[in-house]
């Protein structure tokens, strides 16, 4: 248990070679939330998943997808009573997106609402140019007690980092939020109970190839190291963390 690292985002089914990857993360003790897109995925990833203790999969429903017209929300409402976690869900303002901007709020929104209303959901949230609106919102539909949000690959103000953790989200970190000074003091603003580590695998990379869950370990040695803090103290905090949210 005390070794074990934390990949509280990655996308294990968007791998090539995915099964592979499956099999691989079976053997190791990476406590791990892969996330969907898609709840077209939901019913594949239980299977690769099966057997896996440690391995949750989020049932999901891309913003980027939405954007695209994907809005695959009333497969998404049959199967969220199967599961606890889900993701990847959210906002994507970004300019590629924007356009289907106002089907993904309205998406988002009604994802909250089943979500605040079923109870127990732990969340995997995806905000891009668009915190301030996903805080606004679950602050509307999924306030504390009605669940748990874990805002993945955060990229808003330090003045957002405090109002997302009265909130009581969470805050899952990888390794291109502590690529430069700026990004670094934002993390560093993060309060140290709310942080989970993440790689976004396979959209982030380590030495030009995708990122694994396994690589989790070198986001964990940088960000003891930017808050000078041991690593194996760090990781015993992220595992209480961890075990936090995950208690009712
Ligand atoms: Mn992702």
């Amino acid at each position: 248990m005390a070794n074990r690292l934390v990949d509280f985002h990655c996308h294990l089914d968007l791998f090539p070679n995915h099964e592979e990857e499956f099999k691989q993360c079976a053997q190791q003790q990476i406590e791990i939330l892969s996330v969907t897109t898609t709840p077209r995925a939901w019913k594949r990833n239980k299977e690769l998943a099966a057997g896996n203790g440690l391995l949750r999969i989020g049932l999901g429903l891309h913003p980027q997808l939405v954007a695209e017209g994907h809005n695959e929300i009333e497969l998404f409402e049959k199967l969220l009573h199967e599961t606890r976690y889900v993701g990847e869900v959210g906002l994507d303002a970004g300019p590629q997106f924007y356009k289907g901007y106002d089907s993904q709020r309205k998406a988002f929104e009604r994802v909250l609402r089943m979500c605040a209303e079923q109870g127990d959901k732990i969340l995997s949230v995806h905000a891009v140019r668009s915190i301030g609106e996903v805080l606004r919102q679950i602050e509307a539909h999924f306030p504390p007690g009605k669940g748990k949000a874990v805002l993945h690959w955060f990229s808003g103000s330090k003045s957002e980092v405090k109002r997302a953790a009265e909130l009581g989200c969470y805050f899952s970190i990888n390794a291109e939020m502590l690529r430069n000074d700026q990004r670094r003091e934002i993390v560093l603003s993060i309060p140290k109970e709310r942080m989970l580590t993440e790689t976004d695998g396979p959209f982030t990379q380590v030495a030009g190839r995708p990122s694994e869950p396994s690589d989790v370990a070198m986001t964990l040695t940088e960000l003891a190291e930017i808050l000078n803090v041991d690593v194996k103290g760090l990781n015993l905090q992220i595992l209480k963390n961890l075990a936090v949210l995950e208690s009712a």
